[in-house]
């Protein structure tokens, strides 16, 4: 916590408030551990700021019904843009996390300097027609590699097939303030880390991502790559993975396993489950193949996990035979209850760098 005394408080609450949302003062009260007066004084200040505001009222079991408080949504937004080899995430979020606007642009990633024009472009088509540029925070990148954030550097990026690649260039361009972070990382941000205390994060998406949360904050571990799940080995001598090796968890776990490397539209695949057996085999090897992995993360970390990606998006219709194919693995759960479905079904990187840009909001108290 940065600040002391009287901005502690503040910072706490607005600090609860964007981690949990829309609350009451009883609720902060309780949960900062503070006297009725002290929230009574500071959530009035906020208000005054127009950081905070009062949203209606909460149903009550009886008595004096509580007025419902929250961050004020319209105050400032910040945009989000997830680069991938092949397309372009964008989201526009207010300050209370909602999705204002979203998109996903097919624009296959060159490192030159028309590209960035070009997602500059798509982003202002995105903010312009309804927010004014000087209430944007700022713009959150999430890139998939590893990244050096003091640095402003992708230290190596399979997928861009990059390496010490400097992304001051695109700052410079988009003229705002600017985020990176890795994309799985940022997608675990998406879902708020204060708020989850100790997860894990599985990022099913086209190549297979991981990160860690301890104690409320991402462990990215002594070269920025903890959480790197998808090279992990499954299957020793396996399939050859697009990091040269062989049986890692990416050529078995990662989407594109479902979408012949993205050839076909996962949409397409998770509807002819049902309907056809061949596409019937292929999702159940892949269900018993992420089994071994859940069940080995889970034996690392003993903690929750949490679904994410694009087929994480797809899984809570399936988390009964998935459970069923854990057990054989796992001896110590009798439950699934770690298991969490993530709370971002689409764009949860981008939407998760983009939140970054709201706790710089609390500076301004
Ligand atoms: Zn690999």
């Amino acid at each position: 916590m940065p600040y002391s005394g009287k901005k502690a408080t503040k910072y706490n609450i607005l600090n609860y408030m964007l981690n949990h949302g829309d609350t009451s003062k009883v609720e902060l009260a309780k949960q900062l551990n503070l006297s009725m007066p002290t929230v009574l004084t500071n959530v009035n200040e906020l208000i005054e700021t127009g950081l905070v505001t009062e949203k209606g009222e909460l149903e009550s079991t009886g008595g004096r019904k509580a007025v419902l408080i929250g961050l004020k949504s319209d105050y400032r937004y910040a945009l989000g843009i997830d680069i991938t080899a092949n397309h372009l995430g964008i989201v526009l979020l207010n300050l209370c996390g909602e999705i204002l606007e979203q998109k996903r642009v097919r624009m296959k990633f060159d490192a030159d300097l028309s590209y960035y024009e070009k997602l500059a472009e798509e982003l202002k088509k995105i903010y312009e027609p309804r927010i004014d540029a000087d209430k944007i925070l700022g713009v959150g990148i999430s890139l998939p590699g590893i990244i050096n954030q003091a640095e402003k550097l992708l230290v190596k990026s399979h997928a861009l097939h990059l390496e010490n690649y400097s992304l001051k260039m695109i700052g410079q361009i988009l003229a705002m303030p600017v985020y990176y972070e890795n994309d799985a990382n940022a997608a675990m941000l998406a879902e708020n880390p204060q708020k989850l205390k100790n997860s894990v994060y599985l990022s099913l998406n086209n190549t297979l991502g991981g990160a860690v949360c301890i104690d409320g904050a991402l462990f990215t571990g002594q070269n920025r790559r903890a959480g790197e799940f998808g090279h992990m080995i499954l299957v020793p001598d396996g399939k050859k993975c697009y990091c040269g090796k062989y049986g890692c968890a990416d050529a078995y776990c990662a989407a594109s396993v479902l979408t012949q490397g993205g050839k076909n539209r996962l949409e397409e695949f998770m509807e002819s489950i049902q309907t056809d057996v061949k596409t019937k085999e292929v999702w159940e090897e892949y269900l018993a193949n992420l089994a071994i992995l859940i069940s080995n993360l889970r034996m690392s970390y003993d903690t929750d996990i949490i679904l994410g990606g694009e087929v994480g998006g797809y899984l809570q219709d399936y988390m009964v035979e998935l459970g069923r194919k854990i057990f054989k693995y796992n001896l110590f759960d009798d439950d699934l209850s770690y298991l969490k479905n993530c709370s971002y079904r689409k764009e949860a990187s981008a939407v998760g760098v983009a939140k970054q840009f709201f706790w710089k909001v609390m500076e301004t108290i």
